[in-house]
């Protein structure tokens, strides 16, 4: 158990070094060549959120959620390299499914709907001929979903002082230096992720308020509006999946409730972009997030997969469990060729998963 605030900071950052210090031994030691035999599955899924030029800031606690695109270029060009296929989801699936194995791939999926994803990856994935999957939040396209990580940071950057009542009690830190900035955000995110979604919501509504941020005008900035996705929509290599109405932890909500953010973005997106939709990304995605309940509805509203944010390739028993599927997250803090080597040769995720090659409890 951790005794406060301070703990979960310094074991976060102890995290980043443990990886970064596994990523560097795997590839000393060759690992990542000689333990694909083991480890490497079929195929793996990248996620990735933000992709934009690198910005020297001293507080960014969602820098983990942005790559830059010179990464996301040697990222391609690794891939390549190494003789991997890039294919899209629905290609992905079709190989999973074939009683062989064939070539090692990887399918590219990027969250939420992001302008730089258009401005900044775009260019790239087509340069590699790369094909990508877009995860589509409608409440984001038409500014009614909040951005609530994004709305904590900007509140936090502009408050030199946090202080909220909660219902388990009150919240308050100075946050004047980017060191008690950070150790404020961490504290926060972390104690109100574990409690409901309203409770999260209303706390950073509060913040935001008192900041002077208007989620709205966050989103407007961050999001692409429906105009760009109809003209997105049918382009050569893209594919446009759901990401629920507005962006749940679906596991938090009554039934009803997440069955109707699942099956609603579906139809909402079909209409509005006159394509099928076949796939679906469970917001945040963690086991809190997305569970046995989740990737039932999400079977019941016809999709023909489902990605959590579960670490891990693609082994052929998914085939059995395609509402449920891993994906392995590109962190911004680990932009490196020795990373991304390891999380390719699969030996962190059965580390991670304890050997277990499925995990969909
Ligand atoms: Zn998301």
């Amino acid at each position: 158990m951790l005794k406060d605030a301070a703990d979960m900071t310094s074991l976060m950052s102890l995290r980043h070094h443990m990886f970064s210090a596994a990523f560097k031994a795997i590839a000393l030691t060759g690992a990542d060549r000689w333990g694909r035999g083991v480890a490497q599955g079929r195929g793996v899924i990248l996620t990735m959120h933000n992709v934009r030029p690198w910005r020297e800031r001293g507080f960014a606690p969602n820098r983990l959620l942005e790559v830059t695109p010179d990464f996301l270029d040697r990222t391609l060009g690794l891939i390549r390299g190494e003789g991997y296929d890039i294919v899209s989801l629905d290609e992905a699936l079709v190989r999973l499914s074939e009683s062989k194995p064939g070539r090692f791939f990887v399918a590219l999926t990027f969250d939420d709907g992001y302008r730089d994803n258009l401005d900044h990856a775009w260019p790239v994935l087509a340069r590699h001929g790369a094909p990508w999957t877009l995860f589509v939040t409608p409440g984001f396209a038409e500014r009614t979903a909040r951005l609530w990580w994004l709305e904590l940071e900007e509140a936090i950057r502009a408050l030199p002082r946090v202080s909220l009542d909660l219902p388990d009690g009150g919240f308050s830190a100075r946050t004047e230096s980017d060191g008690e900035k950070r150790l404020a955000f961490s504290r926060l995110y972390w104690r109100l992720r574990k409690g409901p979604e309203a409770t999260l919501l209303a706390a950073i509504s509060d913040l935001a308020g008192q900041a002077g941020i208007a989620s709205a005008a966050l989103v407007e900035r961050e999001c692409v509006p429906w105009e760009t996705l109809r003209s997105l929509a049918g382009a050569p290599d893209v594919t446009i999946g759901a990401h629920t109405m507005s962006h749940p932890m679906l596991a938090k909500h009554p039934p009803e409730v997440a069955s109707r953010e699942i099956a609603e973005s579906k139809a909402r997106l079909e209409a509005e972009l006159g394509l099928p939709i076949r796939h679906l990304a469970y917001p945040v995605g963690d086991p809190g997030s997305a569970g046995p309940r989740e990737f039932a509805l999400a079977r019941e509203a016809g999709f023909v997969s489902a990605v959590t944010t579960r670490p891990g390739q693609l082994f052929e028993p998914h085939a059995s469990h395609l509402h449920a599927l891993p994906r392995v997250s590109l962190n911004g803090y680990h932009q490196s060729e020795e990373a991304l080597r390891a999380l390719l040769s699969g030996l962190p995720f059965l580390v991670w998963n304890k050997g277990r090659k499925v995990n969909v409890g």
